[in-house]
C-alpha cells in the first residue's frame, strides 16, 4: 500500500518507520527543512509513562481562579476571537471531572507503558543513539500537603499496574544527589523508575536517517495545501514546493500528523478534532560542573517545571499558554527556567550559553490524542499528543500500523476507527 505522512515531527517520523516495517511504501512531507524542527524540537525530554497526568484534572480546576490572576502562572490563558479556543477551554474544564481525569490517566498511562517498551524494541534493534537515559524521573514535592495527596494517589495507581513508587526526602536525594543541597526543603518524591530521558530532535533526526536507508521517501521544504477528495474518498495531498511549484501526491492512505496544525487540515474535509496549540518554554544550556548537574529526568510539582539532562546538556521546560499559534518566545520565562536551573543545581550549567525556546503543544482536551481511522476512507490521524507527544511517539506509530493492518492494537486505548 502507498502510505503518504504529512508532516516529519516525531510523531511523523516514528509512525513513516513503523508503516515502513509493516511493508508499505511510505512517503513523508514536511514543509520545513528537516525533521522535527517545531513542537519536537526542544522540548523537555522525559519519555514519561507512568508519571504522566492529564492537566485536565481536579486539581487544575481548583487552582485555576489563583493562576488565572498569577502573571508567573504555570497555566496561563489568554483569551482569543476564536471559536476554536473557546470550544476548547469548555471540553477542557469537562474532561476535568474525577470520573473523566480518572478514566484519561489510567489509559495515558497505559499508553505510555506500551510506547515506551516499544521504545526500547527500538533501540535494541536499530542501536539508535540519542543522548538518552534510563534512570527514572523523579517528580519531587515542596509542600507536605501536596505530597501526601501525590502519595496516596500513588498507591491507588499502584492496584492498575501503574509504578510510581513513594519516597521520602532521604531516597529523593540518594536517587538524585544532586538535589543534596536542598534536602531540607523536599517535602517527598514520587519516583518513576523506569522512565527515561532522551533528545527528541536527535532522535527523530536519526530515526529518518535509518528511515530513508529503509526506503522511506522525505521530501522536506514542501507544504500541505489540501487533501485530495474524490468520490468521498481521501488519495492523497496537493503540496507546493519551496520554489513554488505545486505537486499532487497520490497514495492509499494519507496521515495526519501536523501536530498542532492537523485540526484545520482535517476539518476541510468534514473531520472535526479538537487539537489547540498550548505553549511552552525551554532552555537548554551546557554542562559546566558534572558533579552538581542532575542525573536522570526532575520535575519540581509545585511550579511544574520539568528538567531533563541530555547528554552534556540541562533541558529545563515551563508553562502551558493557551493564546494561539504565535511562537514568539517571551523572555522573562525563559530567564526564570535559567534562574531555577542555578537554584536547584547550583553552578550544573553555563547560564552564558542558554538558548531560549517555544513551542505548541498540539493539545486536546483530555490529554489522549487522536489515533486511527478517520469517517474519511483514506484518510488516518496521529495527531493531539499534547504534553506527551515524545513518550507516545513510537506507540503511536506502531498502533497505527496496527490499525492499517486491521489489528486492534494490545493496549486500553480509545483508538479511532477500531472495533
Ligand atoms: C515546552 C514543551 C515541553 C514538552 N515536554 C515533553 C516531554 O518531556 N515529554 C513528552 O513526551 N512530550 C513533551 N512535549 C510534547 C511533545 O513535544 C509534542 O507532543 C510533540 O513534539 C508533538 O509532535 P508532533 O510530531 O505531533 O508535532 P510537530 O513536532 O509540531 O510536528 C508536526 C510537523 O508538521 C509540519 N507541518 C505543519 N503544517 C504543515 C503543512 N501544511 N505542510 C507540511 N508540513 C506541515 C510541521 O512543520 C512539523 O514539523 C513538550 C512540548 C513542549 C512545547
Amino acid at each position: 500500500m502507498t502510505v503518504l505522512v504529512l508532516g516529519a515531527g516525531v510523531i511523523g517520523v516514528a509512525a513513516a518507520w513503523f508503516l515502513r516495517a509493516a511493508g508499505h511504501d511510505v512517503r513523508v512531507v514536511e514543509r520545513r527543512e528537516g525533521a522535527a524542527l517545531e513542537s519536537s524540537f526542544a522540548n523537555a525530554g522525559q519519555v514519561s509513562a507512568h508519571l504522566a497526568d492529564p492537566w485536565s484534572n481536579p486539581g487544575t480546576l481548583r487552582q485555576l481562579p489563583r493562576w488565572l490572576l498569577q502573571p508567573d502562572a504555570p497555566l496561563v490563558w489568554r483569551p482569543r476571537l476564536r471559536a476554536d479556543q473557546w470550544r476548547w477551554l469548555a471540553l477542557f474544564l469537562r474532561e476535568c471531572t474525577r470520573p473523566r481525569y480518572a478514566r484519561n490517566l489510567l489509559q495515558l498511562c497505559a499508553f505510555g507503558y506500551y510506547s515506551r517498551e516499544t521504545l526500547r524494541a527500538l533501540r535494541a534493534e536499530t542501536g539508535i543513539r540519542y543522548d538518552f537515559h534510563q534512570g527514572g524521573i523523579l517528580l519531587f514535592h515542596t509542600h507536605a500537603e501536596a505530597f501526601d495527596q501525590a502519595s496516596a494517589a500513588a498507591r491507588k495507581l499502584e492496584a492498575h499496574g501503574i509504578k510510581r513508587r513513594v519516597c521520602s526526602r532521604e531516597e529523593c536525594v540518594t536517587i538524585e544527589p544532586a538535589l543534596a543541597h536542598m534536602r531540607e526543603s523536599i517535602a517527598g518524591g514520587i519516583y518513576s523508575p523506569y522512565d527515561e530521558t532522551g533528545d527528541a530532535h536527535q532522535f527523530s533526526l536519526a530515526l529518518a536517517r535509518l528511515g530513508e536507508e529503509r526506503g522511506i521517501g522525505f521530501d522536506y521544504g514542501v507544504t500541505v495545501k489540501r487533501l485530495i477528495l474524490e468520490g468521498g474518498e481521501v488519495k492523497g495531498a496537493e503540496v507546493v514546493r519551496a520554489d513554488g511549484r505545486s505537486e499532487v501526491l497520490r497514495a492509499d492512505q494519507t496521515v495526519v500528523c501536523m501536530g498542532p496544525h492537523s485540526a484545520q487540515l482535517l476539518a476541510s474535509v468534514g473531520v472535526p478534532v479538537n487539537i489547540y496549540p498550548v505553549k511552552g518554554y525551554s532552555i537548554t544550556m551546557p554542562i559546566r560542573d558534572e558533579a552538581a548537574a542532575l542525573r536522570i529526568g526532575i520535575t519540581d510539582a509545585a511550579v511544574k517545571v520539568a528538567f531533563s539532562r541530555l547528554g552534556g546538556r540541562i533541558r529545563a521546560t515551563s508553562t502551558a499558554e493557551v493564546a494561539d499559534f504565535d511562537l514568539g518566545v517571551d523572555r522573562r520565562r525563559c530567564e526564570a527556567l535559567v534562574a531555577h536551573v542555578q537554584r536547584l543545581f547550583p553552578g550544573a550549567g553555563d547560564a552564558s550559553q542558554a538558548a531560549f525556546w517555544a513551542g505548541l503543544r498540539p493539545t486536546t482536551p483530555s490529554n489522549l490524542p487522536y489515533i486511527g481511522r478517520t469517517k474519511v476512507p483514506g484518510l488516518m490521524v496521529n495527531a493531539g499528543h499534547g504534553t506527551v507527544g515524545w513518550t507516545q511517539a513510537c506507540g503511536s506509530g506502531r498502533a497505527l500500523a496496527e490499525i492499517l493492518a486491521g489489528h486492534r492494537p494490545e493496549v486500553d486505548f480509545p483508538f479511532l476507527g477500531v472495533t
